[in-house]
């Protein structure tokens, strides 16, 4: 035994790649605290909260400058040992201060001291006298009907944000006498139960032997890659998997790259399930977040279901990981600390020990990598599902064709035949506003952004010009600014513009947009998405949000208004993303009985992409652009990171990144290439002047090691002070 004092290492929420140590408070008495639990701890002259890493002996810090902890804010941890290793490796891979990441991973409320990570929560059951009560006596306020009903088939009861209906109405019951609350702990709360399995599909073979593939995997860890064309249902393989794990007590973490694609799959779940779904995205507040996290720590929510952020959500018995759509870019976190949440999902299932499935119909050039190493295994599902037959893709040459606003007369045609057989049609443009550039017919002068070296976008129906880039917005100009002409012009295409001509051209049906202009308001997605789902809508303009995932069983036309957006763009993942996304939107086409057909306009019908992809498919085009990485030693055959720097003055980045050039040299050896500085491909954005630095190399572990060693260096060099800047380990975008 030794009197020397427990030193507590508590990763705080601050910029420094370092955990900061403390003495433990001084009213601490008994057995020293848990890795894990949150700690309040005085920071320069704050006072914020941190997590315990490690409990330590020593200390480098002079004994005289080692503050107290203030209080200890947890009895059980709120990051188990797994989980706290895995945030301490991202921190570590990703080059990122653990303090932030800590403080990324944890909910919100639980950012503040007040919070209760193992709260108690309110449950509503029916008394004797409720159960004696016909729910459905005519009359009976209808939300009433709706708690009763919801209660009596659940005896055990039903927590506040499983009923549907305020506070008011299950207050006006509880004084009537039929309905009761107590405070129970989170832990032994009852959770909804029921659900239909019959609804189950018989499986097809190919979908059989990778259920069975996955399931032979339960309980070791295996990485498994499900490519299936869309519609060839994976999300009925998930349910297959899912089923036998819930059965078993296991948990299901299954993470979808877009908050748009929950709803559709928290339905399809709860519908076979009836089991307790913990949802974890941006869209609920801050109480549901932390709700749903303690749901899924404390093992009661037997799901996990939700975007990027979910990856660090406590389980307290994991059995299956899955990443849907494991392609899409969203899955990376593209500020801050910057992680790739499929990235992290094996990482996970590995720690864990279970399998984790990777599931896409346009699988990324990394998993595909994967699979021909070895390292993951491929599950193939061809052919789409039950009746549906695969769409019939062709190229529409829009060179020299009579065309208004990227309607062609071809294109219209077959538009106005699907909808004379009650087809539903798809357009699909990844621009939103009215029009990207405001153009002065006398002068030529261009509204551009005051803050980026960008163009304003033209929103008619606002009146505004907005920035896509940095958000500022102002009204439009009445009169042009250099010449005074009031002869100014709108040029080239939006979804808002193509939204007023289909209103024209196709009066007699209902057109709905679907972009972030539209759906801005919280539950207008969800609402915007069912009227595309029912049928109601039969011609859907939108962009990608609208393009990723969904399941529109009446749309027979898909249709790719600009292909050749993808086709020229700097970074050397555009082709591998515009291949997605033709094959996403065409996926789209003909899900169900109806067949499908997909138009892709273009004015390149020769070029050697599109021709690849229409002709034989994502596989071909795959295999090709993966040969051409691996001839340019691009990923997934090199590992790339990109150090960004940005400041207000010009000069600023550039010096930061010269000296970052200048310490990473004689680090890098033969192993790595050190390529630039150089200005960002959009120099200026919100005010700031961009540049960046780029590592490649072959071998991850070389990069890593440049990285541990300049990554300090960074951190205290003088030049860094004057600019804000942040390393990207493989990043998704290049600028
Ligand atoms: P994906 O996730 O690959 O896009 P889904 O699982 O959503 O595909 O399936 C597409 C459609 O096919 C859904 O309507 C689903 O109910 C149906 N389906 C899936 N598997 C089968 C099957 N084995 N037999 C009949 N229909 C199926
Ligand atoms: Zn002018
Ligand atoms: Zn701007």
């Amino acid at each position: 035994m030794t009197d020397a004092p427990l030193i507590l290492a508590v990763a705080v929420p601050s910029p420094l790649y370092r955990s900061f140590d403390y003495l433990a408070p001084a009213n601490h008495r008994g057995a020293p605290p848990v890795p894990g639990v949150r700690v309040r701890v005085p920071f320069g002259r704050r006072e914020v909260v941190g997590v315990l890493l490690a409990v330590r002996q020593h200390t480098d810090v002079a004994r005289a400058k080692l503050k107290p902890a203030l209080e200890i804010l947890d009895h059980a941890p709120v990051f188990d040992p797994k989980l706290l290793q895995l945030l301490e490796w991202a921190a570590g891979y990703y080059h990122h201060p653990i303090g932030d990441v800590v403080s990324t991973a944890l909910p919100v409320l639980l950012r503040k001291p007040g919070t209760q990570a193992q709260a108690q929560i309110e449950i509503w059951t029916l008394t004797e006298q409720g159960r004696a009560q016909s729910p459905r006596e005519p009359g009976r306020a209808a939300r009433q009907a709706r708690v009763m009903m919801q209660l009596q088939q659940q005896p055990a009861g039903l927590a506040r944000d499983a009923l549907d209906a305020p506070l008011s109405v299950l207050r006006t019951l509880r004084d009537k006498g039929w309905i009761r609350s107590e405070m129970v702990s989170r832990q032994t709360a009852p959770g909804a139960v029921g659900g239909d399995s019959g609804s189950a599909h018989a499986l097809s073979d190919a979908q059989q032997q990778a259920v069975d593939a996955v399931k032979s995997a339960f309980g070791n860890f295996q990485a498994l890659l499900l490519d299936g064309v869309t519609g060839s249902g994976k999300t009925e393989v998930y349910l297959h998997l899912i089923e036998p794990l819930l059965a078993e007590g296991r948990q299901v973490l299954v993470l979808v790259p877009e908050i748009g694609l929950t709803p559709q799959l928290v339905d399809r779940f709860q519908h076979r399930f009836g089991v307790a779904i913990a949802v974890m995205h941006s869209g609920l507040n801050d109480t549901q977040r932390l709700h749903a996290w303690q749901q899924a720590a404390a093992g009661r929510a037997p799901l996990v279901l939700g975007t990027r952020s979910a990856i660090f959500t406590p389980l307290a018995r994991p059995g299956l990981i899955i990443v849907d759509e494991e392609h899409d870019p969203s899955l990376k976190q593209q500020e801050g600390f910057r992680y790739s949440a499929r990235d992290l999902a094996v990482w996970r299932g590995r720690q864990l020990n279970i399998p984790v499935l990777l599931g896409s119909a346009t699988p990324s050039l990394e998993s595909l990598f994967n699979v021909q190493q070895g390292r993951y295994r491929h599950l193939h599902l061809p052919e789409r599902a039950g009746t549906a037959a695969p769409p019939a893709m062709r190229l529409l040459d829009l060179r020299n064709q009579p065309m208004r606003d990227l309607l062609s007369k071809p294109l219209i045609d077959a538009m106005s035949w699907h909808l004379a057989r009650d087809g539903q049609v798809l357009l699909f443009l990844n621009r939103r506003g009215f029009a990207p550039v405001l153009l002065c017919h006398a002068c030529g002068w261009v509204a551009e952004c005051s803050r980026c070296d960008a163009r304003m976008t033209l929103h008619q129906r606002s009146g505004a010009l907005r920035c896509h880039h940095c958000g500022s917005q102002r009204r439009i100009d009445v009169s042009c600014p250099t010449c005074g002409g009031s002869k100014l012009i709108g040029i080239g295409e939006g979804t808002e513009r193509i939204e007023e001509v289909l209103l024209e051209r196709f009066p007699e049906h209902r057109v709905l947009r679907i972009d972030r202009d539209t759906t801005r308001r919280k539950g207008q997605l969800d609402e915007a998405l069912d009227d595309a789902r029912s049928g109601r809508a039969r011609i859907l303009l939108g962009t990608q949000m609208l393009a990723k995932g969904h399941h529109f069983p009446a749309v027979s036309l898909a249709a790719i208004l600009d292909a050749d957006q993808g086709l020229f763009s700097a970074d050397f993942r555009a082709s591998e993303r515009m291949a997605q996304l033709i094959i996403q939107v065409a996926g789209r086409a003909g899900r169900a009985e109806k067949p499908g057909e997909v138009i892709i306009q273009t004015h390149q019908p020769d070029h050697p992409l599109l021709h690849q992809l229409v002709g034989q498919g994502y596989a071909a085009f795959a295999a090709a652009a993966l040969q051409e990485r691996c001839e340019t030693l691009l990923p997934p055959f090199a590992s790339l990171a990109i150090l960004r720097a940005e400041a207000p003055q010009a000069q600023a980045p550039q010096a930061f990144l010269d000296a970052a050039r200048t310490a990473a040299e004689p680090l890098a050896g033969e192993q790595v290439q050190i390529w630039g500085p150089v200005a960002a491909p959009m120099e200026r954005r919100a005010g700031r002047y961009r540049a960046q630095l780029l590592f490649q190399a072959q071998e991850r572990v070389a990069l890593q090691g440049l990285l541990n060693a300049l990554m300090p260096q960074l951190e205290n060099s003088k030049s860094a002070r004057r600019v804000r800047w942040s390393i990207d380990v493989d990043p998704v975008d290049t600028f």
